[in-house]
């Protein structure tokens, strides 16, 4: 097994400070040691002035919809009018999805973004073809707001899953994901969160998204009853009246890993049970779709304060103008500004791995680790991570130990 050892500037572990001066030692494919000079194992590569950091993990993408050029719709539409239009541009997207999922693996890639969270709704062979490609925790997405369709739609998203799980390196986990509650019942939410308890897998699901959500939940009411009407999909008794948030957080959490996905409606209940279930329920925080819908302020103090895991994704093209999960967290930053730059970090590595069951695999400098590593050049004197996440300009970037952007020479 090769072994050999990088030196930079700055070494940042993220479980642990910054390293001035520091090394990453790597054989294979996993990181060997971290430290001071007595880190070192094989021959050395001096970085320079540079942030060594793990790759970004990125906890909420759809990477079928990497083509666009702009977001669909206009900066604050209800969501609702909005979700009509992916269900058009979906079909498109169908047709491309080969291409755009390469091309989103790609631009996530050059971000610095090593592991995906992708909520997949093609077949898993889609994502085998871009090399070199991001590690992938494919979340396999279940429509189906009738009872009547629950069986077929649980045994297509568990095949899928199964299929995913014994693709191979890349896919680090194969988990499922419900797609939101004005679109799934709830008892397949339980269903799915139970196959996901029983595989050891992670789920994730859109949940407290819009105000028209509440509505619905609350009352059986609302646009997304009138867009459940136009379909024939509307089921009276799936959801009872009073419904609330918290009552999809307790089917989750009987997965290992549950992502509760946007949240941006979550109240008193809804936090203080993500915060008694920190060890299996995270929160993904989008930002700038957060943003681009014009919601209500972010309720990220309300729920760090209680101890909330909130961790950073990008969502998608159709919300959002890019996937670089920098931006994101930079927009956190400026949204929030008692965030430290610290804590913006963790929210797009260690935490966001955690927040998918990986924290073992990804999202840290720490043996055992992958070595999915990157840099960013320094050239202030200040704080370290205040200038990585100021400038966030990746200039390198490792997979497994392997250098591959810039592409190696021959
Ligand atoms: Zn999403």
């Amino acid at each position: 097994m090769s072994a050999f050892t990088l030196r930079a500037r700055w070494v940042v572990p993220v479980a642990m400070p910054p390293i001035e001066g520091g090394y990453v030692a790597i054989a294979g494919a996993r990181i060997a040691a971290v430290g001071g000079p007595e880190a070192i194992v094989g021959p050395v590569e001096d970085l320079g002035d540079v942030a060594l950091l793990p790759g970004l993990v990125n906890a909420h993408c759809h990477l079928e919809f990497s083509s666009l050029t702009r977001p669909l719709g206009e900066p604050g539409s209800p969501l609702p009018q909005w979700i009509a239009q992916v269900i058009v541009e979906r079909k498109r997207a169908d047709r491309n999805a080969t291409a755009a999922v390469a091309a989103g693996m790609a631009e996530s890639l050059a971000a610095g973004v090593t592991t995906i969270g992708e909520i997949a709704t093609n077949q898993p062979s889609v994502y085998a073809t871009a090399t070199p490609r991001p590690r992938l925790a494919l979340l396999h997405e279940a429509i189906g707001f009738s009872a009547a369709r629950s069986d077929s739609v649980f045994a297509d998203v568990a095949s899928r899953a199964e299929q995913a799980a014994a693709d191979g390196a890349s896919v680090l986990a194969s988990g499922v994901s419900p797609h939101a509650p004005y679109t799934v019942h709830p008892e397949l939410v339980s269903r799915l969160a139970d196959w996901a308890a029983g595989r050891d897998a992670p789920i994730a699901m859109h949940l407290a998204e819009s105000p028209e959500e509440l509505q619905l939940l609350a009352a059986g009411a609302g646009p997304f009853r009138e867009l459940l009407d136009q379909r024939s999909m509307w089921d009276p008794g799936a959801i009872p009246a009073g419904t609330r948030p918290v009552d999809y957080l307790r089917r989750l959490a009987a997965a290992p890993r549950a992502l509760a996905v946007h949240g941006n409606y979550f109240g008193a209940e809804e936090i203080e049970f993500l915060a008694a279930h920190r060890d299996r329920l995270s929160v993904v925080y989008c930002p700038r779709t957060h943003g681009y819908f014009g919601h209500e302020p972010y309720p990220l103090a309300a729920m760090q304060k209680a101890g909330v895991r909130v961790v950073l994704g990008t969502d998608s093209r159709a919300s959002n103008p890019d996937l670089n999960l920098w931006s994101e967290a930079r927009a956190a930053m400026e949204l929030h500004p008692t965030l430290s730059p610290e804590a913006a970090l963790g929210m797009a590595t260690l935490d966001s791995a955690g927040a998918l069951g990986l924290e073992n695999q990804v999202g840290s400098l720490a043996i055992g680790r992958f070595a999915d590593l990157a840099t960013v050049p320094l050239v202030g004197e200040g704080d370290v991570l205040a200038e990585v996440l100021n400038s966030s300009n990746v200039t390198r970037i490792w997979l497994a130990g392997r250098s591959v952007l810039p592409e190696p020479l021959a």
